[in-house]
């Protein structure tokens, strides 16, 4: 019997550590506020079925997640009766930071998280977004999913900017932008022997070339492909500039620089000889890495969604089969389509698409024409 006892005790204790297992107490995703809400809505009055309910909306959200073009801005209207929840996808770039500004209609909580898609359909938590103006340095290439939830029976109504910036605020070179970037990453060099390892920027001989980011001058060498080179490295990325072909260094080894400050001159020394003037600016983290992302300037605005103000209206698909996309842009076309009087709550706006919900809850942009709203 004391056997049978002590076996029943460590099984016991066996499972309670592989529920924590389950659970991963030390994982960010644990600690965020959509999944403690999750874990206290088991101890709360609310009904099995409403519980299911939320969390279906939000695997249902996941499941047929819309994509969105940055930069954009959208708008969302969710009644609490009808346990509405969002995700939105966007393929971002290792190097970028995606700026979120979220405006809420009031005080009300939010569940905002960004996730990233590991595998095809399958999504790891990346971020919560705790601020309502946030900056997400992007360390991971790939597709990106915001989701939005509000806790259960309660209503929503909120604005969304989505930004791209470059993780550097700096350009490397004085006075240039995306226009001077004239050879991109993984171009042939050397008959194709070898790949271009970083990006070219053309101007003029003694042009100013700035340190992107505060930081420590690692290296500054003289001699090999890249001639007159500094190493810039930049201790919050773990991760090392490389400048190259430069007419004058203005740093030595060992010197702490601000972003912005001149660290040397363009110039074409090393194998640049025989080409025009230029910077050849490559980033090391354990390996090179394509430095376009933490550089490129996004010039495009987000403009506002053209229907905002039928977001959280009802609406029914009036005279023809509306089509169905993926975008709020007309090549992103589904295969189906939503029959004629099919009644649909407008959750969302974005560009001059409506994002919409089905009774059975699927979710879609339509185009404003093919609905009758009110
Ligand atoms: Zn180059």
């Amino acid at each position: 019997m004391k056997t049978y006892l002590r076996f029943a005790f460590l099984l016991f204790l066996l499972s309670l550590v592989a529920y924590l297992f389950y659970l991963n107490p030390f994982s960010e995703k644990f600690w965020s506020p959509h999944s403690l809400y999750e874990l206290k809505l088991s101890f709360s009055d609310y009904s099995q079925a409403e519980i299911e309910e939320w969390k279906y909306a939000e695997t249902q959200a996941i499941n047929d997640s819309l994509f969105v073009n940055l930069p954009t801005q959208i708008k969302v209207v969710g009644e609490a009766k009808n346990f509405t929840a969002w995700a939105y996808r966007m393929t971002l770039q290792e190097g970028q930071k995606l700026a979120l500004d979220i405006s809420k209609s009031s005080e009300k909580e939010l569940f905002i998280d960004v996730l990233f898609e590991e595998s095809a359909g399958d999504f790891r938590h990346f971020e919560s977004i705790k601020e309502n103006a946030t900056d997400l340095f992007i360390s991971e290439s790939g597709n990106y999913l915001l989701r939005l939830q509000p806790p259960i029976n309660q209503s929503i109504s909120g604005n969304i900017s989505l930004l791209l910036k470059p993780a550097y605020d700096v350009f490397p070179v004085e006075g240039k932008g995306n226009k001077a970037i004239q050879s991109f990453w993984g171009a042939d060099r050397d008959g194709g022997r070898r790949k271009h390892e970083g990006i070219d920027i053309f101007a003029a001989k003694g042009t100013p070339l700035l340190a992107v980011c505060d930081g420590e001058i690692d290296r500054v060498k003289e001699g090999g492909l890249g001639g007159k080179t500094v190493w810039l490295y930049d201790k919050e990325l773990d991760q090392s500039m490389y400048y190259a072909h430069l007419d004058e260094q203005l740093v030595s080894e060992g010197q702490y620089v601000s972003a912005g400050d001149p660290i040397g001159t363009v110039g074409n020394t090393g194998n640049a000889r025989t080409t025009p003037p230029h910077l050849h600016f490559g980033i090391y983290l354990d390996k090179a890495i394509d430095p376009l992302p933490f550089v490129k300037k996004q010039t495009a605005s987000a403009k506002s969604p053209k229907y905002a103000n039928e977001v959280g209206k009802r609406g029914m698909i009036s005279s023809k089969p509306a089509r169905m996309y993926f975008a709020p842009n007309s090549k992103s076309k589904a295969k189906s389509v939503l029959v004629k009087g099919t009644i649909v709550d407008i959750i969302g706006a974005s560009g001059s698409f409506l994002h919409v919900k089905t009774a059975d809850r699927g979710s879609y942009f339509v185009k404003k024409g093919d609905l009758k709203v009110g």
